[in-house]
């Protein structure tokens, strides 16, 4: 890792995938595959594969988060689950803001914002994607996007707080869709989000905030983003569920 401020995390998004019979087994071939690992490995699982997640990540170096989490802390909200429940699951980390969730779910900048601030209060440590559409980016707006919904996510977030939030730069175009932003790109773009952390709390929050870049990042181009100033990991989600690829793509962010 050669920001020396900063270390890599390295975050596996599975989406919907893998029951918990399946989990077990994917972490326990993961588990001597990253154990040498320089930067900070997470998958992130259905709610479902987390008590199976816990299990077999124990004694590792894996840490578990959850893919969303609700922003209140208990209620009539049926299918929600709160903070607090995750913490006591043993969840460490969690995705909020997703594409597929801002996208199918109705999830808004505001509801990001809300769900990061409970998510912080609980103890938890926020993943928040962001990250600009194809359309967005032909019209020119890519910088103007990312450093909107980067502000409005961290909205009430004190400095404080920067130390355990994790940003995500993930330009919809390239999720799930193997089309892979260039290592300039990823590092313009985490660029931008760090320009607004540094408008909203200064040099020193902005230099010290890890901001991955995610979308179609895989063994092969891992090497090359992870490289960039600007870029402290990756948010990875087909190359995650393969045991032997995410464990490269973590190699490559140890270096
Ligand atoms: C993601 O789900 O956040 C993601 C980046 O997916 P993929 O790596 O498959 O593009």
């Amino acid at each position: 890792m050669n920001k020396q401020t900063r270390k890599a995390v390295i975050a596996g998004n599975w989406k919907m995938n893998k029951t918990p019979s399946e989990t077990t087994a994917l972490i326990n071939e993961m588990k001597p595959l990253v154990a040498d690992a320089d930067c900070d490995v997470v998958l992130c699982v259905p709610f479902i594969d987390i008590a199976a997640a816990v299990e077999a990540a124990k004694g590792s170096n894996i840490k578990i988060g959850a893919e969303n989490v609700h922003f209140k802390e208990s209620g009539a909200y049926t299918g929600e689950v709160s903070a607090a429940m995750l913490v006591e699951a043993g969840v460490e980390y969690v995705v909020i803001g997703h594409s597929e969730r801002r996208t199918y779910f109705g999830e808004t900048d505001q509801t990001v914002n809300l769900r990061t601030l409970a998510a912080l209060k609980a103890g938890l440590k926020p993943i928040v994607c962001v990250g600009e559409t194809l359309e967005q980016r032909e019209l020119g707006y890519t910088e103007t996007l990312l450093k909107f919904q980067t502000k409005m996510a961290l909205t009430n977030v004190s400095a404080e707080d920067m130390k355990n939030v994790i940003i995500a730069y993930e330009p919809v175009w390239a999720i799930g869709t193997g089309v892979t932003a260039t290592d300039d790109q990823a590092d313009e773009g985490n660029g931008f989000v760090r320009a607004a952390i540094e408008e909203k709390y200064g040099k020193d929050v902005a230099k010290a905030t890890t901001v991955q870049y995610g979308g179609s990042m895989n063994a092969k181009n891992a090497e090359g983003l992870v490289s960039k100033y600007n870029v402290d990991g990756g948010l990875i989600g087909g190359a995650s569920l393969k045991a032997e690829d995410f464990s490269i793509i973590v190699k490559a962010a140890s270096k």
